[in-house]
């Protein structure tokens, strides 16, 4: 195994705050300083692979940076995400949550615009067609 996140003494050395089951570092490539990855000690891929303890450690983790990012980077709003798949932009297969600290200003600054990836193209006063909406809540349905 060749994980980074695992193996990398680097990552290691840049980790800010851990628990018995998960660990947070900056990532290397912040879209915004203060852009924070945290993930379970673990290596897991998937999310659903977790123990509900690994999610309790993850959430403890979030939960005391939260405020830490607020108080560091003057963080007025937050971006919580994670990528699945390499087709969904996950370049480490080591399950991570982003967490990236938003405020006024930093959009321009370092080009980052979450409705390019969050939301579909065009303007959002143009909803989907209906038949496409209940076409995706039938299909859905049935494959639960
Ligand atoms: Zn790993």
């Amino acid at each position: 195994m060749d994980c980074p996140f695992c193996k990398n003494e680097e990552v290691k050395h840049r980790t800010i705050i851990e628990n018995d089951l998960a660990f947070a570092f900056p990532t290397n490539t912040p879209i915004v300083s203060g852009h924070i990855l945290v993930c379970p000690k673990r290596h897991i891929q998937y999310y659903e692979d977790t123990t509900s303890e690994e999610k309790n450690a993850i959430e403890n983790l979030r939960g005391k940076l939260k405020p830490a990012l607020k108080r560091a980077f003057g963080a007025e709003g937050f971006n919580y995400a994670w990528n699945e798949e390499k087709i969904g932009g996950q370049s480490v297969s080591h399950f991570h949550l982003h967490i990236v600290p938003r405020k006024e200003g930093d959009v321009g600054i370092y080009q980052y615009e979450p409705r390019e990836f969050l939301y579909r193209p065009g303007p959002r006063t143009v909803a989907s067609p209906q038949e496409e909406i209940d076409t995706a809540i039938k299909a859905i349905k049935q494959a639960l």
